[in-house]
């Protein structure tokens, strides 16, 4: 009986449910990835996200290889070929059995559907498992049954399962035989190659070198966490979202290291580990949203009743705010910092996502997609579930009258503006005070530098009257 294990946002070596079944249970075990330009498109996927996915994904080849694995890349056009592509492969390599981690995007469950259906007419077995979340999203509801539309009780919840079932490394062993099923590795470094483009080049892409780095920052900077992860110019947060975004890490293998470090005592609630614990929570969280809640994948709200909200369709101002030119200077450092190196610190992503919906009133869905087109770590759930927050449409969404005040969240975030400077030089010359309110010192006219392109205050005025009319109009 042979395997075959297909490899989509789990892309390790480690911590995999469905290598390690397929290893224990099968004698011939092959791998399989497809490479779907048209899909990526359809995403807006970034650049530099396609690169380090590209890199990881030569990286693991050599790494399966190494124990005796093969990796086989197969190019596709989107999600709607694969079920096909499955189906050849089946019944050319006499492949009984398929097993893959879930995921849990709409189109991806529709996909991995009718991938079951077609293999199971063709009598081939499909077995899932669910190592993209720490808790599966099918297993967590309140007391009347109905899934959880609020962090908090969610996250309880959430920590008692952990306890109750905590993660536990799986080893897997070669395989007596594995396919090499298509493509020679020349010819998979051709199909890759069109997504190499070296901008992802400081971020490692091998698995130890990714595990080393991470257990760095859990035995130095986690206890810290909770004081330094909102300062952009500080280094108080990990960088592991990349990773998780394409499976390089999972969040099992996250928790357990964490638990070999601080032991049990981390799960009773105090210090940087349980709070950076949290924040994993919330990358399950929001994709327990989108399993329970899938018009949210379907550019919806998650509060249906704002599809209805009228938003402005500014181009100009949209302009502004993409290319760091609103004058508001922490919003533009961040949009800056973002198009320059595909990155944005948490505290910066909240920052310019409630400048975009509040102060500029523009749809949460232009940022969003245009957050997918920039960052490394794009992800649809944590991406979705931060914009609908941000815009107050979402789940545990920020009361749309508690805005943010760029400039004092500026100050508060970044005093010495070490960050800020970093990418608005034009402003090294402007007295410390004044930084995150350029336009309030006498100098500043004569600056190489916008204007806000709204005042604060009328803006949030503006944006207070239009939710509220809005409700009363429900
Ligand atoms: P750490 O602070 O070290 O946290 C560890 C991990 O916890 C993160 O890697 C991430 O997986 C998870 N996490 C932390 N904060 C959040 C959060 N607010 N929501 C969900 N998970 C969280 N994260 C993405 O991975 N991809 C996105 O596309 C994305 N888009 C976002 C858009 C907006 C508008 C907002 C407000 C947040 C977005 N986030 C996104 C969440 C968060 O900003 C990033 O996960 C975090 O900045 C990644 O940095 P880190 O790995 O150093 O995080």
């Amino acid at each position: 009986m042979t395997a075959l294990v297909w490899l989509r946002s789990d892309l390790r070596t480690v911590w995999h449910s469905p290598l390690t079944y397929a290893t224990e249970n099968h004698e011939h075990v092959s791998a399989v990835y497809f490479v779907t330009p048209g899909q990526w498109q359809h995403y807006g996927l970034a650049p530099i996200k396609l690169d380090l996915l590209m890199r990881r994904l030569l990286a693991l080849r050599e790494e399966l290889a190494e124990r005796g694995l093969s990796l086989n890349l197969i190019e596709v056009e989107d999600f709607n070929a694969i079920p096909g592509a499955l189906k050849q492969l089946c019944s050319q390599h006499s492949i009984t059995h398929l097993y893959f981690n879930a995921e849990y995007e709409l189109d991806e469950r529709k996909r991995d559907h009718e991938v079951k259906e077609l293999l199971g007419a063709q009598n081939v077995k499909v077995g899932f498992f669910h190592d993209t979340c720490m808790v599966r999203p099918d297993r967590l509801f309140n007391k009347q049954g109905a899934p959880y539309k609020v962090f908090t009780p969610y996250f309880h919840q959430w920590l008692d399962q952990l306890k109750a079932s905590l993660p536990i490394p799986k080893a897997w062993h070669a395989p007596a035989d594995s396919l090499c099923l298509t493509n020679s590795l020349d010819k998979d470094h051709e199909t890759l190659r069109r997504w190499l483009d070296k901008s992802s080049g400081g971020w490692p892409c091998r698995e130890q070198d990714i595990v080393s780095q991470i257990q760095s920052f859990l035995s130095q900077h986690v206890d810290q966490y909770a004081e330094l992860r909102d300062f952009p110019a500080q280094q108080g947060t990990s960088g592991v979202s990349p990773y998780l975004s394409i499976g390089a890490v999972s969040p099992a293998q996250l928790t357990y290291q964490m638990l070999v470090q601080h032991g049990p005592e981390l799960l009773e609630g105090q210090g940087g580990a349980f709070v950076w614990l949290r924040e994993l929570a919330w990358r399950d969280f929001y994709r327990y949203v989108m399993f329970h809640f899938p018009h949210v994948c379907r550019y919806r709200c998650f509060n249906q009743k704002y599809d209805h909200f009228h938003w402005h369709n500014d181009k100009q101002l949209f302009d502004a705010w993409c290319n760091g030119q609103t004058g508001y200077p922490i919003v533009d450092a961040a949009m800056r910092c973002l198009n320059a190196t595909g990155w944005m610190h948490n505290r910066l992503r909240m920052i310019v996502a409630s400048f975009l919906c509040k102060h500029l009133l523009l749809p949460w869905r232009w940022g969003e997609d245009y957050f997918m087109q920039k960052l490394i770590d794009g992800d649809f759930a944590s991406n979705n579930g931060g914009w609908q927050w941000s815009a107050s449409v979402g789940t545990d969404a920020a009361p749309y009258f508690r805005i943010f005040n760029p400039a004092a969240q500026g100050q508060r975030y970044d005093p010495e503006g070490e960050f800020l400077l970093q990418w608005v030089p034009e402003l090294k010359a402007v007295p410390r005070k004044y930084l995150h309110e350029p336009q309030k010192w006498p100098g500043a006219r004569a600056l190489d530098y916008p204007l806000p392109v709204v005042e604060h205050k009328q803006a949030v005025a503006a944006t207070k009257e239009r939710f509220s009319q809005f409700l009363e109009s429900q």
